[in-house]
């Protein structure tokens, strides 16, 4: 009688196990859930007999370590991360999930042979080659908030590896096998989705969506021109590194900036504007300030989605205050919005006149409450 002291696992069910325990989750497989977690570390998923042909671990681990991302770290102790899975209240969580994932996937060729197997898989293949489009969804910018965890712990740096070695095995399964099927059954096997590993963009961030000719260093948001020593093309989210207008964009890419999209800086990327006492606005509109003592600040006025300036209209804030929802918000996408726009702009006081559209504090703006990565 021989003695067993190994066990074979399969790699990529190996690598996801091992990642979700390094994040925090044991795994135990049931015959009676798809996949859940119960809030106390542990991630039931189904078991191999009761799955779809196209259901992998790797997969379902994935796409329950996007909900964490999407969730944030608090939601571990809740079960099924606090989410309602069985009514419309989190639908717009679970297409942020989907957002998230394909963009992660994405970054490691991975978009198809990671696609999500739920009843929501029509949504993610219908996802834009940029699934962080448009911006004015709330579904786009809880998985730009969402993405920002993906570099911290308890994710980093576990959850990229298992991408980095799943994209590895993956592309390797799928050159030696080729087209060939005949040891699967009559369908194609999963590796036929694995895709060529984006280039890296030069200043380091994964290149720009598949065959996007349009966006380049030229015509990108964040480029600007500037030192040290004589002024050359820089870039804003590479910490001004230095980069030429001719090459193509990476995926941090934006188009010029519509503050009446954004309204960043004056929604709550900052929680305090301060105006001078001399400063004219506070005669014209004494009814915005508020007298701290020491010093004037704007008035702001809170909302479910964070506090905004008091002269702030339009966006969110178009609607009802108790029923202020961005589109995204609603499933059926019928939320309204309108343009932003600032009741006092003529007057507005000195730190809004002097915000610079495009700048450093602008790209933290945007990056605080969502719209840009
Ligand atoms: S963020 Fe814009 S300027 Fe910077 S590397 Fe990407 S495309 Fe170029
Ligand atoms: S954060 Fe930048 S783009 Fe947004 S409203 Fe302010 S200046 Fe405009």
């Amino acid at each position: 009688m021989r003695t067993i002291d190994h066990c074979y696992q399969d790699p990529l069910d190996a690598i996801w196990l091992v990642t979700a325990h390094r994040i925090g989750l044991r795994v135990e497989r049931s015959g009676q859930v798809y996949a859940s977690t119960d809030g106390r570390g542990r991630l039931l998923v189904g078991e191999a007999r009761t799955l779809d042909p196209d259901d992998s671990l790797a997969q379902m681990v994935f796409h329950e370590l996007c909900h964490s991302l999407i969730e944030g770290p608090d939601a571990f102790d809740r079960p099924d991360w606090g989410l309602d899975n069985t009514g419309p209240r989190d639908i717009a969580r679970e297409r942020a999930c989907l957002r998230l994932q394909a963009t992660l996937a994405a970054e490691y060729g991975l978009r198809g042979f990671l696609a999500p197997t739920t009843e929501f898989r029509s949504f993610y293949d219908e996802l834009a080659s940029d699934p962080l489009q448009p911006r004015r969804d709330w579904t786009v910018v809880l998985a730009i908030l969402g993405l920002r965890h993906a570099d911290k712990p308890p994710w980093a740096p576990h959850l990229r590896e298992a991408l980095r070695a799943t994209a590895e095995i993956a592309r390797t399964a799928r050159q030696l096998i080729g087209p060939d099927s005949a040891v699967a059954d009559s369908r194609p096997m999963l590796w036929r989705l694995v895709d060529r590993l984006p280039e890296r963009h030069r200043v380091g961030f994964p290149g720009a969506v598949e065959d996007d000719v349009e966006r380049a260093c030229g015509n990108c948001a964040w480029r600007y021109r500037g030192g040290p020593g004589r002024p050359v093309d820089r870039c804003r989210q590479a910490d001004g590194v230095r980069v030429e207008a001719d090459w193509p964009g990476c995926n941090r890419w934006e188009a010029e900036l519509d503050c009446r999209e954004c309204a960043a800086c004056c929604r709550d990327a900052y929680h305090s504007v301060t105006v001078s006492r001399r400063d004219p606005m506070l005669r014209n509109h004494p009814d915005l300030v508020v007298d701290r003592g020491s010093y004037v600040e704007l008035r702001r006025i809170g909302h479910p989605r964070g506090n905004h300036c008091a002269a702030l209209g339009g966006g969110i804030y178009s609607t009802d205050p108790g029923d202020a929802r961005p589109a995204g918000d609603d499933p059926a996408g019928q939320a309204p919005w309108r343009p932003y726009g600032c009741a006092i702009y003529a007057d507005r006081p000195r730190p809004c006149r002097e915000f610079e559209t495009g700048g450093q504090h602008c790209l933290t703006a945007r990056r605080r409450v969502g719209l840009s990565r």
